[in-house]
């Protein structure tokens, strides 16, 4: 194993069993994504990549196959000792955002130190909280409820909750799914910042110019890797918004 892998799988395998139906989702993926990686998968809807995202998540267990976590053999671990590894090295980001409807910002933002074995007082809380939030550009929205956020500021309050445990790796499934294009590109600046600063990000999208953010692509098909390519055009998010703007600037001249 190369020194530096964060995630290694071995031909693994993950079969749904629905009533009389078998589901076989993953059919032996075998990959291994080093620390600092930026990677997107890809793929068309039902090619397994939410499934592989769980497993990579330590949500679900492989049917059969290996999976090493920071060297470490997650495949047979409890649920217990899986939510543990969960809330010490991942950070998760969905589509939907999953935000706790009344509860502020910054609450949300506090939620996965409460679950975990912290000695935090609860003024300590609030400035960790507060300090994650500001990063992701919400200072001044910490007492805001979702409802009175837009969705990419909703989503940035679910990228600083992911943030607040100090994660390895942030797994993002569809991360932009609910977001204009705009709002999408501020969403990968703030990957390739944290990624910048040596998180990994492992994200699924089924857009190309989503996935051209990233430095790695991997393409499934039918719970198989169909592809797996260096992204050669990466696209930089901070470029990208300025061209819009001037853009913006063309189109509405003063
Ligand atoms: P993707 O995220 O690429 O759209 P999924 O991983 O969600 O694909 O699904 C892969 C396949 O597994 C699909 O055929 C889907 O219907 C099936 N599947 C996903 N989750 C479950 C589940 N919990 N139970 C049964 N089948 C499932
Ligand atoms: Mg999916």
């Amino acid at each position: 194993m190369s020194k530096q892998a964060v995630v290694r799988l071995e031909d693994v395998h993950k079969t749904y069993h629905t009533g009389e139906v078998e589901v076989h989702a993953v059919r032996g993926v075998s990959l291994e994504i080093a620390a600092g990686e930026f990677v997107a998968f890809m793929g068309s809807s039902g090619s397994g990549k939410s499934t592989l995202m769980n497993i990579l998540g330590c949500l679900d267990r492989p049917t059969r196959g290996r999976y090493l976590l920071d060297g470490i053999d997650v495949s047979g671990l409890e649920r217990d000792q899986l939510a543990d590894i969960r809330n010490h090295k991942l950070g998760f980001v969905f589509q939907s955002f999953n935000l706790l409807a009344r509860t502020s910002a910054r609450e949300n933002v506090e939620l996965p130190l409460l679950y975990g074995q912290h000695r935090l007082t609860s003024a300590e809380l609030t400035e960790r909280a507060d300090k994650v939030l500001a990063a992701v550009g919400l200072s001044g929205r910490e007492e805001h409820h979702p409802s009175q956020l837009s969705g990419g500021q909703q989503q940035r309050v679910a990228i600083a909750r992911a943030l607040i445990n100090e994660p390895e790796v942030v797994l993002a499934d569809e991360p932009t799914g609910n977001l204009d294009s705009r709002t999408s590109i501020e969403i990968m600046g703030i990957f390739q910042e944290l990624n910048e600063r040596g998180i990994t990000i492992i994200m699924v999208t089924h857009e190309a110019d989503i996935a051209s953010y990233a430095r790695r692509n991997i393409v499934m098909r039918d719970g198989l890797i169909e592809q797996d390519r260096p992204v050669r055009q990466r696209l930089s998010a901070t470029e990208e918004a300025r061209k819009l703007n001037e853009q913006i600037e063309v189109e509405t001249p003063a």
